[in-house]
């Protein structure tokens, strides 16, 4: 059955040049580029927060593949670790040269990056339809509290994680069939650890990136991640399972501890993966978020009986939304593949360099040698629309490519490519098509990415 909304008038309550739709690090990047690239800058969230998967989800990882070799692109991705550590918001992480942001502390720092740059923040606005003149997108419906409102734009940026705005503008998107989709997670963090005990615990027993691969769980490496120390967690689960303290199907629970605080607190707790849920699906987001939450009970259940320093653990919260890894991609001007991943692909439109690193798809491969490859922008580019960008994990690109770029300092590097992009368009009028590639990667450079 059908029903037929009635048509209704809309009051246009702001105007923009450059408007970004949803703020975790490719959005964030975006915003903060184009408003330093001389424009105006709106940027659009759903929820209260910005920062996407880093304070919704509560992934803290932001460069955990970092090694003494590794080559990156810099820029704004970079400044996140360093605003974060200055501000009190990180602390060094345990298997890389890196810092592992606080989901909640990186709220605040966010706040501040959107402050500084001067850009107009909307938090509590969900996008829902696409405002079009022919093929070319000038602004969006949102819905909220305040009921559907519009917001005109010189230039959109897609930045929702699930080309929400590229898909519902008519632009060609794909989804990986949902049994095939990485696992979603319910992510939390805890209270009441023992850190002495339970970094001693890990020390006598260190576990690797090859102890990853177990039971019906394959990953391919390069081989010289095998030996290479992983805060990884898996051995209380089985023993869980084998001793009857947990149901014996949950043999998906495994996987990362995050850091490890004095006051006792363990964060970015990510050992619940649930195969099968479509995060473009309020039903399947409905049944998972459910039942991620309890398995989070039933593994901390394991980690008190046999994780040690782990006896008083105690819930300290959830993310506040499950985490999703993998929805729509756009079918983009030109798309990244797996050759390109694996053999450090080389573009003339480069906007910004990414390490070696595939996290994926049963593919693991650390930037430890210092190959990269380039990121075309013309994978950020959507077919069918103009004014349009994307930027985030919904880039244009096949799975392995995706298994490099949803990482989130790609998606920062992706980010703040579109947002120059988007400023440049709206200064020199040009489309988003027709942009001097010299000049983007001019203020680019300008901006402090390395993009060759
Ligand atoms: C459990 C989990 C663990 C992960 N671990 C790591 C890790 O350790 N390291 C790493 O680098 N990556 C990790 N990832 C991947 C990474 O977090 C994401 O790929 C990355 O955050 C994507 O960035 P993004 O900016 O494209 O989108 P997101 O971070 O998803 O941000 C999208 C934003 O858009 C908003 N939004 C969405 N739709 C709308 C709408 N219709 N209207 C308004 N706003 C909207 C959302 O609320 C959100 O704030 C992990 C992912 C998950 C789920």
């Amino acid at each position: 059955m059908k029903i037929t909304e009635p048509a209704r008038q809309i009051d246009v309550i702001h105007k923009t040049d450059v408007l970004v739709v949803g703020s975790g690090p490719g959005g964030l990047a975006a915003a903060i580029a184009a408003a330093r690239a001389g424009v105006c800058v709106t940027l659009v969230e759903r929820f209260g927060c910005f920062g996407g998967n880093i304070t919704v989800v509560g992934v803290e990882g932001f460069a955990w593949y970092r090694h003494e070799k590794t080559v990156e692109a810099g820029g704004i991705g970079r400044e996140f670790e360093e605003r974060a550590r200055d501000m009190g918001a990180a602390v060094p992480e345990s298997q890389s040269l890196s810092y592992e942001l606080d989901s909640e502390g990186f709220k605040v720092v966010a706040d501040l990056l959107v402050a500084e740059a001067g850009i107009h923040p909307m938090l509590h606005r969900q996008f829902v339809a696409p405002i079009m003149e022919g093929d070319a997108i000038t602004g969006i419906i949102t819905e909220s509290k305040a009921g559907r409102e519009a917001i005109l734009a010189r230039r959109v940026i897609d930045a929702t994680g699930d080309a929400d705005v590229a898909h519902r503008a008519g632009a060609p998107t794909n989804k990986t069939p949902v049994e095939e989709m990485q696992a979603a997670s319910v992510m939390f963090h805890l209270a009441g650890i023992n850190k002495q005990r339970f970094l001693a615990a890990v020390r006598d027993d260190p576990q690797t990136y090859a102890d990853w691969a177990v039971g019906e769980w394959e990953i391919e490496t390069s081989g010289k991640e095998d030996s290479m120390f992983s805060p990884f967690l898996r051995k209380p689960f089985e023993r869980a399972i084998k001793e009857g303290l947990i149901p014996a199907h949950l043999v998906t629970i495994g996987g990362t501890w995050g850091a490890v605080h004095d006051t006792g607190e363990m964060t970015y707790m990510n050992l619940v993966q649930l195969d099968g849920c479509d995060g473009t699906d309020p039903d399947s987001l409905t049944r998972f978020e459910i039942e991620g939450r309890a398995q989070v009970m039933q593994a901390i259940k394991a980690l008190r009986a046999y994780a040690p320093g782990c006896e008083a653990a105690r819930l300290r919260n959830f993310g506040m939304s499950v985490g999703i890894r993998d929805t729509r991609k756009i079918d983009a001007v030109y798309n990244l593949t797996e050759d390109h991943m694996r053999h450090q692909g080389r573009f003339d439109d480069s906007i910004g360099i990414y390490p070696e690193f595939i996290d994926g798809y049963g593919v693991l491969i650390l930037p430890t040698t210092g190959r990269y490859v380039q990121i075309p922008y013309r994978a950020l580019l959507p077919q069918k629309v103009k004014n349009l960008l994307v930027a985030g994990r919904a880039i244009g690109g096949d799975r392995i490519a995706h298994a490099g770029t949803r990482n989130m300092s790609c998606c920062a590097v992706v980010g703040q490519g579109a947002g120059v992009a988007a400023a440049l368009s709206v200064k020199s009028g040009l489309g988003l098509s027709e942009l001097p590639i010299a000049v983007l990667q001019a203020e680019l450079g300008r901006q402090g990415v390395r993009v060759f």
